[in-house]
């Protein structure tokens, strides 16, 4: 008897886990929904929506090939005692997970249950992350291999154990998941991951690169496959050969605007590799969601935290009118791009002084693509604590200008600002009368960006400081000069499901 846990990988093509299962023998399908994980300040009603969707599409497609997907809920170990109770030992199959300190401790718990029960537990690699990594610098290239892989193959038949019935999928809006908030979450599941990648790479990355940083347009033309990945209805490498087939297809066609085209999807397939490079920094140092990389930088926020300060970043009302604009919209859409998540968090933490954890929560509940991995590494990165990144401090009304010139995007999430002349958009309070329409400024931006510096420089002086950052760099830091780019795949290799 064979359990296969989907956990953040809910497809059935590329998932060896359910291959190796298939061909084992009997096989159940098992999702176990976790009250105490939904309770985790990190967790909210939005990746339910989007996991709910997507297990409702894992259940058709394993129906298409005979199985089925059953639906648990409880603590993981309850689940798996009460499955060798009615039907005997098993093998669990599983991917590697490398979530958040939660699912960390809940796995180790599960790994001395199956010890001590006799249980065989196959937990398989999932994209590029590598598990039990000696040295950071041969990563790249194991990463790269594993991306030139065969895709692994549905399995023809799911020897399914009918024995077991499965509860029915928790509405959307069920008390587990916490309260149903302003907005909306992105649809999930894999009939709309394989739709949204098909548009991305045939349509919408024309305009990739030139509109990535753009509030306004961004959600258009960026790839949208970020809760798609984080969800695994997608894997990182079926992604990667479609990409690799598209530039293929591009090159071969000889338009004139191939070169440009292509730069699209190069660029795109970079951002795919740093999203493995982020979640290996997780996986080797799962610490890193509640302390700072480099530990000078403790005890340098958490005093002395500023509630209004927090209050008014939360919900869009800082008086920065891009900073209020990116927030509202993030509340309203779950999603915003890469360089505008980044001029939030910078904000809250070089501006208004937050601690990087109480703002790194909030925003991953409001992120429908919440990605521990990424996310506590670029929360880090953005408020300056890793001590091996350049600092980098976003002037709000900089970006403004640059990003969103006319101020359409602010006009459309902060309609305070309707009656006050364009000139005067992205420093409303130059405008005789403005505070009859919108708050006042928070904190004056260069008194605050100057604090923050001397504070900062302050703690680089530490005397542990430069021994920690090389400490982190050996361990986590990007190798870049080194990493070798994936190399276009023989056409032999390439294998999709998707035709353009
Ligand atoms: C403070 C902060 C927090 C973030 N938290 C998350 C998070 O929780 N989940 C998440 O998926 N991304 C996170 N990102 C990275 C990035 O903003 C999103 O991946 C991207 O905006 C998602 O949109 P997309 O899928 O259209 O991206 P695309 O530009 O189309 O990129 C394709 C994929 O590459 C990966 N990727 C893109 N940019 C980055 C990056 N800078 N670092 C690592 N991987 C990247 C993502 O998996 C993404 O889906 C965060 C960035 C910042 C600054």
């Amino acid at each position: 008897m064979n359990i296969v846990w989907f956990k953040r990988d809910l497809r059935v093509h590329d998932h060896e886990p359910l291959l190796k299962a298939c061909q084992s023998g009997q096989t159940i399908p098992l999702y176990i929904i976790e009250p105490e994980l939904w309770q985790q300040p990190d967790s909210s009603w939005r990746h339910w929506h989007f996991i709910h969707d997507s297990l409702q599409d894992l259940d058709k497609s394993l129906q298409r090939y005979g199985g089925k997907l059953i639906i648990r809920t409880g603590n993981a170990l309850s689940v798996l005692e009460d499955f060798r109770q009615r039907l005997g030992a098993f093998v669990l199959w599983s991917h590697e997970e490398t979530g958040n300190a939660w699912t960390f401790k809940r796995d180790i718990s599960v790994g001395e249950w199956c010890k001590a029960n006799g249980v065989i537990w196959h937990e398989l690699p999932s994209n590029g992350v590598v598990r039990r990594l000696k040295s950071r610098n041969g990563w790249s290239r194991i990463r790269n291999e594993r991306m030139s892989n065969q895709l692994i193959l549905v399995p023809q038949v799911i020897p399914f154990c009918s024995q077991v019935t499965s509860e029915l999928i928790p509405s959307k809006d069920h008390h587990l998941f916490g309260k149903n908030m302003e907005g909306r979450a992105q649809s999930g599941g894999r009939t709309e991951a394989v739709k949204t990648l098909f548009s991305f790479l045939k349509d919408r990355s024309q305009k990739y690169t030139m509109t990535i940083s753009k509030p306004g347009v961004s959600a258009r033309h960026c790839s949208r496959l970020s809760a798609h990945i984080a969800y695994g209805t997608l894997s990182i490498r079926e992604i990667e050969h479609a990409t690799k087939k598209r530039i293929k297809e591009i090159n071969d066609s000889n338009i004139p605007e191939s070169k440009f085209l292509k730069n699209n999807l190069t660029a795109f397939l970079s951002r795919l590799a740093w999203r493995c490079h982020f979640v290996q920094k997780l996986e080797q140092q799962p610490e890193i969601e509640s302390q700072c990389m480099n530990p000078a930088f403790e005890g340098m926020r958490e005093s002395n935290f500023r509630e209004d300060y927090f209050e008014a970043w939360k919900y869009g009302k800082t008086g920065y009118p891009l900073i209020d604009a990116c927030m509202r919209s993030l509340i309203e859409n779950g999603w915003i791009t890469f360089r505008m998540r980044a001029m939030l968090v910078s904000f809250a933490s070089y501006h208004l002084w937050l601690d990087w954890r109480k703002t790194a929560h909030y925003m991953a509940g409001l992120f429908t693509d919440y990605e521990p991995g990424i996310h506590y590494s670029q929360f880090q990165m953005q408020s300056g604590v890793t001590g091996i990144n350049a600092i980098r401090m976003y002037n709000p009304i900089k970006q403004s200008i640059d990003h969103d010139p006319e101020g359409k995007f602010i006009l459309r999430y902060v309609p305070e600002l309707k009656n006050i002349p364009q000139t005067f958009i992205h420093e409303p309070w130059k405008f005789e009368s403005y505070s009859n329409h919108y708050c006042e400024p928070i904190v004056d931006h260069l008194k605050a960006i100057r604090n923050a510096r001397e504070k900062l420089s302050e703690r680089r002086k530490d005397s542990g400081f430069k021994e920690n950052a090389k400490a982190t760099y050996k361990k986590l830091g990007s190798r870049q000069s080194r990493i070798k780019k994936s190399k276009p795949l023989p056409e032999n290799k390439i294998q999709t499901i998707f035709d353009f």
